[in-house]
């Protein structure tokens, strides 16, 4: 019995061992598959997690727009793609000038209203595809393809787009903005392509702002001087320290003036007399060439009207810039000039390089139309140095080629010189344009352009510019064979048909 005892004990221990074991593998079974429910639905919303904490790191809270960390990643596959296929593309580095005022005087719920309408209207001007980042407070940047144009056409998009006022709680408030371009790879490697574009940015921002520029190498050493030139350039309009010289245009025939084109000077108060050549690619990079272009036709018109009044009757040109033909209201503003002061507008030439005439972009092209619909009498300069399609310079509602310097200087010295002068002559007359050769110096010169069929001439072989003054005086001298005759009242009566365009 002891034994049947102790095994039936045995037994006994055996089957609670049994059935603890089976309870505890049950146990760790339901736990393991509890946990284990558990845990994908932890994982499923650790995903979800993930993915939301993805997009707020990718998407700006307040402007949906993509992160900075997010546009740098964009930057890499730009690069890369660029890279691959040989191909550029422009990075703009844009910033709100004087956002902090907005901030702080009207507090930052409207600072954030602005910033939501600007985000969306930068979103607008590109398109839809997700481009546009938010840098940082109220600076902004985006990454298109370069065109042949490079990207200012776009730049400007971005400034116009900005320059509407923003209407936040009945308030209308307005913002110019700063925009800097920095092209992949000719500006920038990758590592300093946001830099780049910063530093153009900056420089705009530092000559008052409102405007947009393309990195330059020489910028960093550049920007405090061209930031004074600039500021100085801003009162030189006010100062009156701008004035116009005009250089006469002759009938190649007759050596009777045809026009005074009228030339941009600025008498600094400090450096003197600065180049047109300097400022004026300065004022055209900085938004300036506007308020220095409108100026620039009042004053023409208003020199224009004296003549007339003293029997001058010859047209007036003045030169209009690349960014002018890109304002909508450039032909407004001539017109509104040409009625205050009486001037026919037959009667006043637009002259624009070669170079801008061809931008085959909507807006020069839409200028070009507003142009001829005005009657303006218009004239192609610098010509030779762009290139020109013929298809398109015969749409242009041009009247006039002026065969650019370069060419002239060499006509003597140089057969290639010699037949592209007579290639653009052909070519005008093929056209129906008039043809003026511009920087006449020598004897040798005008005669070679008198042979090949030049109508008009310009030069310091017949007048450097010189004062309004100075012109009228000149115009009253008598004339030489190099001397025109010019007197207003032979110029009166042989030139009966002068109003008519
Ligand atoms: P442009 O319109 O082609 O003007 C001709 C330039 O050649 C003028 O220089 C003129 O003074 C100079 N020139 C004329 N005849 C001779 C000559 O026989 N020999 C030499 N060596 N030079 C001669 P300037 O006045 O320095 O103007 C340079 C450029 O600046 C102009 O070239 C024009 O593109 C631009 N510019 C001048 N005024 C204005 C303006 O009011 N608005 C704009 N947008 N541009 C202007
Ligand atoms: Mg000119
Ligand atoms: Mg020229």
């Amino acid at each position: 019995m002891a034994v049947a005892g102790v095994q039936a004990g045995e037994w006994l221990g055996l089957v609670v061992a049994t059935v603890a074991a089976l309870v505890l593998a049950a146990v760790a079974t339901v736990a393991w598959w509890r946990q284990r429910k558990h845990g994908s639905r932890l994982h499923r919303s650790l995903d979800a997690a993930t993915t939301a904490l993805d997009t707020m790191r990718s998407r700006d809270q307040l402007t949906g727009l993509l992160t900075r960390a997010e546009f740098e990643t964009l930057l890499d596959d730009v690069a890369l793609g660029c890279d691959r296929d040989g191909t550029a593309a422009a990075l703009l580095y844009i910033g709100l000038d004087n956002f902090r005022t907005i901030n702080d005087g009207y507090g930052h719920r409207v600072g954030d209203e602005v910033l939501r309408q600007a985000a969306r209207r930068l979103s607008d001007a590109v398109g839809e595809q997700p481009v546009v980042a938010r840098i940082g407070g109220d600076e902004f940047a985006l990454v298109v393809p370069a065109g042949p144009g490079g990207a200012a056409p776009v730049a400007e998009q971005v400034l116009a787009t900005l320059q509407r006022p923003f209407t936040v709680e009945d308030m209308s408030l307005q913002l110019p903005a700063s925009v800097g371009i920095a092209l992949y790879p000719e500006h920038a490697s990758r590592p300093l392509w946001v830099a780049h574009a910063t530093l153009a940015m900056r420089t705009v921002k530092h000559g008052g702002g409102g405007g947009y520029t393309p990195y330059h190498p020489a910028m960093a050493a550049d920007q405090r001087e061209a930031a004074q030139l600039l500021q100085d350039l801003r009162q030189a309009i006010a100062g009156r320290q701008l004035s116009l010289l005009y250089q006469p245009k002759l009938d190649a025939r007759s050596m009777q003036v045809t026009a005074a084109e009228a030339l941009l000077r600025w008498e600094h108060p400090r450096r003197g007399l600065v180049s047109p050549a300097v400022f004026i690619p300065l004022a055209e990079r900085y938004g300036l060439i506007n308020a220095l272009g409108r100026w620039v036709i009042d004053e023409a018109c208003r020199q224009a009207a004296i003549w007339r009044q003293q029997g001058l009757r010859m047209r007036i040109a003045i030169n209009v810039s690349g960014h002018q033909m890109r304002q909508d209201d450039l032909v407004d503003h001539i017109e509104a000039a040409l009625r205050r002061h009486g001037i026919p507008p037959g009667r006043f030439t637009c002259e624009i390089t070669e170079s801008v005439a061809m931008e085959d972009t909507a807006q020069t092209q839409r200028a070009f139309e507003r142009l001829r619909r005005a009657g303006l009498h218009v004239s192609i300069d610098d010509f030779g140095t762009g290139h020109s399609s013929l298809a398109l310079l015969r749409r242009l509602p041009a009247a006039e080629l002026k065969i650019d310097r370069a060419f002239v200087t060499d006509l003597a010295t140089s057969a290639h010189a010699r037949s592209i002068a007579q290639a653009v002559v052909q070519m005008a007359r093929t056209l129906g344009l008039r043809v003026v050769a511009e920087g006449v110096e020598t004897e040798a010169q005008r005669d070679l352009l008198l042979a090949m069929g030049c109508d008009e001439l310009q030069g310091y072989l017949f007048a450097k510019p010189m004062n309004a003054t100075a012109l009228a005086l000149w115009a009253q001298e008598e004339p030489t064979p190099e001397r025109p005759a010019f007197r207003s009242s032979l110029f009166a009566l042989t030139r009966p048909d002068t109003d008519t365009p």
